[in-house]
């Protein structure tokens, strides 16, 4: 059972995080931002349908004051946000599936908020704003639902100061310069995870890295170009490596931000992917995570997490494309980085369950080796040509939706039994079973009879 399934049912892994009695259909923000004094403000406007019978709409929104909450389609009895939590109390109870729009007037000095990993959300770079919300820091910028299976379509409307450049997931539809001011419209028409929704603010140049199958674009502040281009020319070969692999890239464009600033880990976004400016350097810059980065646009970005607890088919995937594009431009091969990445796993503790690692585990390295590792040995198990059109089934049937683990399992047994009939689906099942349920660590070769 899952919370998308079932809207009365508590998710442990939402960490009291978003609503399952409601879903947002779109999101509308119209926001300016000041960049010397960190302040933003401005109006959400989200179209929401309820899921159950409700008497109240509970949204999340973190270390901003709301002034002004206006709601059509219900009547407002009042509203309070406290702890995180913007809650509207209806006038009178309303049934499921009714239409709501809720607009939120609001403002203050955005920050991180705080996590199990540390801070997320919107954060002040030396110049600028870099906004990595994963998994629960989207409530620093917009009043959200905020749950990775909630997904929507957004408008994102940003004035900032000139002459800084404002990147938002979606298409740029319009920008319109001023005086002092630039207005920035991106719209995104593909269902977005709130923690993917994204603005990227800084004084960046835009490059063309490679224009097939989509464009790919570098924003990158003048100073760190030359090492960014280096670091980044495979980047057309790469990219035409995962569209066989995985299928067509599920979004218009790709673009790198490469922050002026050093950052801990890199982040994917809708349609883009955050680095810091330690990541281009030889010394700390590791090739991996660019195909790390992008290969989430396929696995989290376009078919995404119904609940944490399934991350692994983000995670594991993500790493697993690492291997592969390892092997592709003569680097280690997937089976070498997979014996290598089971051994290194044989001598840590086996006490995770892959499927369910509880969410406090959800970004152990584990998960995202043991991810890989299921899907080397599921690759094992059915053969490449099997496996990848398994995989580019996988994406073409679930883009732009939430998915579960008991979704992927149900789709490898029948790509399973296509090509191999009832005994190949029964030794797909228990290979599937040892790696995402058992705790201990399958052998890596052999496939349970
Ligand atoms: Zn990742």
């Amino acid at each position: 059972m899952t919370a998308r399934d079932h809207p009365g049912a508590v998710d442990p892994y939402a960490s009291k995080h978003g609503s399952a009695s409601i879903a947002v259909e779109h999101y509308d923000l119209d926001l300016t931002y000041r960049v010397r004094t960190n302040r933003l403000a401005g109006t959400a406007t989200l179209r929401l349908l309820t899921r159950e019978a409700v008497e109240e709409v509970s949204l999340d929104l973190v270390g901003l004051s709301v002034e002004k909450v206006a709601l059509v389609g219900a009547r407002l009895a009042r509203f309070t946000h406290r702890g995180g939590r913007l809650v509207l109390r209806l006038a009178e109870r309303v049934p499921a599936r009714t239409a709501l729009t809720v607009v939120v007037s609001y403002g203050g000095t955005p920050t991180p908020t705080p996590s199990p990993w540390g801070p997320v959300g919107w954060e002040e770079l030396t110049d600028g704003v870099v906004v990595a919300s994963q998994p629960t820091g989207a409530p620093t910028w917009f009043p959200c639902n905020d749950r990775p299976s909630d997904k929507a379509t957004y408008r994102t409307s940003l004035t900032v100061d000139n002459p800084y450049r404002v990147l938002a997931h979606g298409v740029l539809v319009s920008r319109k310069g001023r005086a002092s001011t630039t207005t920035w419209v991106y719209e995104e028409r593909h269902p977005t995870s709130t923690y993917l929704a994204s603005v990227q603010i800084g004084r960046y140049e835009e490059h063309v890295l490679a224009e097939d199958p989509v464009p790919q674009l570098l924003l990158v502040p003048g100073e760190l170009r030359a090492p960014a281009r280096e670091h980044l020319d495979q980047h057309g070969d790469l990219m035409s490596l995962f569209t066989t692999c995985f299928g067509p890239y599920p979004f218009e464009t790709y673009t790198l931000v490469v922050t002026g600033d050093d950052l801990e880990i890199p982040l994917e976004a809708q349609g883009l992917s955050i680095f810091g400016a330690n990541h281009l350097s030889s010394a700390t810059g590791e090739e991996r995570l660019v195909a790390h980065e992008l290969a989430h646009q396929w696995f989290g970005n376009s078919v995404s997490v119904a609940s944490w607890q399934h991350i692994w088919l983000s995670e594991g995937f993500a790493c697993y494309a690492e291997w592969v594009w390892s092997e592709a431009s003569g680097g280690a091969s997937a089976e070498a980085m997979a014996r290598l990445w089971h051994e290194r796993l044989s001598t840590l503790p086996q006490d995770l369950v892959l499927s369910d690692p509880g969410y406090p585990n959800i970004f152990d390295d584990r998960v995202y080796k043991r991810g890989a590792l299921t899907v080397h040995a599921l690759r094992g198990a059915l053969g490449d040509e099997v496996f990848f059109g398994l995989v580019r089934a996988w994406t073409a049937r679930h883009a732009d939706t939430s998915v579960t683990t008991e979704d992927f399992r149900a789709h490898a047994r029948e790509h399973a039994a296509d090509a191999g009939g009832a005994v190949l689906e029964r030794s797909v099942e228990k290979l599937l079973d040892a790696w995402l349920v058992d705790v201990r660590l399958p052998r890596l070769s052999a496939v349970p009879a």
